[in-house]
């Protein structure tokens, strides 16, 4: 099941699938600040993608970000054994049910700065998942409505990106990311 709206000759898709199946030059991770693996999307990455992942992971922890990654920031590594060429590593915020302007804002920080990652390297595609909609529990109507400010804002500013998918796990969440999204 996919959806799609063309937005300044970057096209936008909506669809449901497997984020590490996807043949994109990015996928993003919605990880941890520990950057060492986790549950969810993060798990199936590291699983798939490998070892060279985890230990590209562990030097940036080493050397730029020994505290962990902050919330809202995004760094890149290899995709290893993934089909994709990177993958994008981001931390959104735990909302555990709440939702507030301080918590939006790092959530948007996380879209938007995996997006300028992607542009800073040049890349054609992306595919991202529903940061935070899972073990971190923000609502999902919101997540989804940050994304679509997050997508609008930066493809209003000169990109290389040709392509932005968004790849929801379920139909439920499909449903849920589709109408909040082109609300
Ligand atoms: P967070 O901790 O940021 O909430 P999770 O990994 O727990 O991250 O969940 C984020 C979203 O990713 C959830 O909607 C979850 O269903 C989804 N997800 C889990 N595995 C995959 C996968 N392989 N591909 C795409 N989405 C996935």
């Amino acid at each position: 099941m996919e959806d799609q709206i063309v937005i300044n000759n970057t096209k936008v898709i909506i669809k449901i699938g497997d984020i590490t199946e996807e043949n994109v030059d990015a996928i993003v991770n919605a990880a941890n600040s520990s950057l060492m693996g986790g549950g969810g999307v993060d798990g199936a990455i590291h699983s798939k993608g490998g070892k060279h992942i985890l230990e590209e992971c562990k030097k940036l922890r080493e050397t730029i970000y020994p505290e962990g990654l902050p919330t809202g920031k995004a760094i890149i590594t290899t995709a290893g054994n993934l089909p994709s060429k990177y993958v994008i590593h981001t931390v959104g915020p735990i909302c555990n049910g709440n939702w507030n302007k301080n918590l939006e804002k790092q959530l948007y920080n996380a879209f938007y700065n995996s997006l300028e990652l992607a542009k800073g390297k040049n890349l054609k595609s992306i595919a991202i998942p529903f940061i935070s909609a899972g073990a971190y529990r923000c609502p999902k109507e919101k997540v989804a409505t940050t994304a679509k400010k997050a997508v609008i804002d930066f493809i209003k500013s000169e990109s290389s990106l040709d392509e932005i998918r968004f790849v929801l796990f379920s139909k439920e969440d499909f449903n849920i990311f589709i109408k909040s999204f082109k609300r």
